[in-house]
């Protein structure tokens, strides 16, 4: 499987989770074949990290802007101007992650959706896929990237949980669904809802260090068990593995370019 080449299209790796051994994390990562990992911001205390990693590993590790909506707090408005600064002074590989979440906290539902839609807005300014975090709101979130973007909205639901009507909806949009470690979930119903969508509008991804795929669930999640989604993806829809890498990695270059 090593000569396979795979993409991380959502990882986390500036979380502390990683600090003992980030470095030989991400060799790992790219001696499993994944050579590039795609890292969202989550607030203005993620970035030093991740801009870090980018230095450290150029062409491998490669960072978005964001406002993550758990992130929505009292000093929203602080944390968009510095998003909106960053946007303006270099280049980033997308706008994420972004979204709406419902199930953590419902004091700043107001909140999410304004900051939401403005970096939609600015996606469209900017010409920037976006990555999508939904939590107990998906439904609302394709609602607001409908209304929003009127088709000019690119990008990925990132961690996709909902219903096939759902996936034909982001797929209709144009965007993809990111898929991760709770595909390989005993009680997942997305083996079955990947049979029919195929894999043409699918991104791998982690999301480490959270949501690791079997058989390591519950612990630490990296991005050099891309491979092993992979895998478990190819037996559970019958297409075989060095097709999905090719898939999966060619939608990836198309969305990050
Ligand atoms: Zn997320
Ligand atoms: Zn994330």
């Amino acid at each position: 499987m090593a000569n396979l080449q795979w993409i991380d299209t959502h990882c986390h790796l500036y979380s502390e989770e990683f600090q003992a051994d980030r470095h030989e994390m991400v060799r790992r990562a790219i001696a499993s074949g994944v050579g590039k990992c795609y890292m969202p911001n989550v607030d203005s205390a993620s970035i030093d990290g991740m801009l870090e990693l980018e230095k450290d590993f150029p062409g491998h590790c490669f960072p978005m802007m964001g406002l993550h909506p758990c992130s929505v707090k009292d000093d929203v408005e602080v944390q968009l101007e510095i998003v909106r600064d960053w946007l303006a002074v270099r280049k980033f590989a997308a706008i994420g992650e972004i979204g709406l979440d419902f199930y953590w906290d419902l004091t700043h539902t107001d909140q999410q959706h304004d900051a939401f839609r403005r970096q939609l807005n600015w996606s469209m300014e900017y010409q920037y896929p976006v990555v999508i975090h939904s939590r107990e709101s998906l439904r609302q979130c394709i609602d607001v990237v409908k209304e929003t973007g009127n088709g000019r909205i690119r990008g990925i639901f990132h961690c996709f949980g909902g219903t096939l009507e759902e996936a034909n909806e982001i797929i209709d949009l144009g965007m993809y669904l990111g898929i991760g470690g709770i595909l390989t979930f005993k009680k997942s119903h997305l083996p079955e809802l990947l049979k029919t969508t195929g894999l043409d509008r699918v991104v791998l991804e982690t999301d480490s260090p959270y949501l690791a795929p079997m058989p390591y669930r519950g612990k630490r999640n990296e991005p050099s068990y891309i491979p092993i989604i992979g895998k478990f993806l190819s037996e559970a829809i019958g297409i075989n593995i060095e097709e999905v890498a090719a898939i999966t990695s060619q939608n990836a270059w198309h969305i990050f370019g």
